[in-house]
């Protein structure tokens, strides 16, 4: 059996014992492209004033601490128009200050997305009511039934590094956006 076979059967039998386990995830909007697409004047239609952001794959390739200018554009100006908050599963607390450095933004890590362990510290610093908020991140599974769970709107993108990632990776991806209800 090639690869691409394993791949296709391991694919169906997952997405069986998944799709019983999780319920179907309808974001509010989704991107075929990546967050610096996100267009300010579709999330104030939204009635939206505060957002959670994932950090990996979102808004930095994972273990960068590093900020690309047009995602750095784009973060200046959603900064001026909404409360933001970084919500990350990541747990190196070294790695999360640097990342805090560079984005000069409030990053609460350890939040075991979809669950709802960071999400209290979040709303804490947006004192906004849930209906105002958006989560924005590339992952079904963790951030936009992390958004459904809460009612928030959620917005799903592509990950940055979606074109460079590993077949493997790449195939867990498209598995998980099989969850997605258009
Ligand atoms: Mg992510």
């Amino acid at each position: 059996m090639n690869y691409n076979q394993l791949s296709i059967n391991l694919s169906k039998e997952l997405e069986y014992k998944l799709k019983q386990m999780v319920p179907f995830l309808k974001p509010t909007l989704i991107y075929e492209d990546d967050v610096t697409k996100v267009h300010l004047e579709d999330l104030k239609q939204l009635g939206v004033e505060g957002l959670i952001l994932d950090l990996d794959n979102t808004i930095m390739a994972p273990k960068s601490a590093r900020l690309d200018p047009p995602v750095k554009s784009w973060l200046d100006i959603m900064k001026k128009n909404f409360k933001i908050v970084v919500l990350t599963n990541n747990k190196r607390a070294f790695y999360l200050e640097a990342v805090r450095q560079v984005l000069d933004l409030p990053v609460i890590g350890f939040a075991k997305k979809p669950w709802s362990f960071g999400i209290h510290e979040a709303l804490d610093i947006l004192k906004l009511s849930n209906d105002k908020i958006a989560v924005i991140g590339d992952r079904p599974l963790t951030d936009t039934w992390l958004g459904q769970r809460f009612g928030f709107k959620t917005v799903l993108v592509k990950a940055l590094t979606a074109d460079i990632e590993p077949r493997w990776k790449y195939f867990l991806r498209k598995l998980e956006w099989s969850f997605i209800k258009r």
